[in-house]
């Protein structure tokens, strides 16, 4: 099944907010410096926009995963 998973492509404009890792149903991003998420807790959840729609400054892109 498809699913997407968050990576932190622009660093530059993270603000270490954490409202990424808050806005996660299911905990799978657990550090924000540095970034780290566990891809196996993404692929349980499908395609989530969840966290990247949390971020507002554009640091994280949604990745597709198999
Ligand atoms: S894609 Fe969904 S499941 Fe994965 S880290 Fe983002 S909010 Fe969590
Ligand atoms: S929501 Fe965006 S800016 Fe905030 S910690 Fe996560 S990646 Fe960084």
């Amino acid at each position: 099944m498809p699913f997407n998973y968050p990576q932190l492509k622009n660093p530059q404009r993270c603000s270490k907010c954490a409202s990424c890792m808050n806005s996660c149903p299911l905990h799978a991003i657990t550090r924000i410096e540095p970034f780290e998420v566990d891809v196996s807790k993404c692929a349980k959840k499908g395609e989530c926009f969840t966290c990247a729609m949390a971020c507002k400054t554009g640091a994280l892109v949604l990745m597709s995963g198999n």
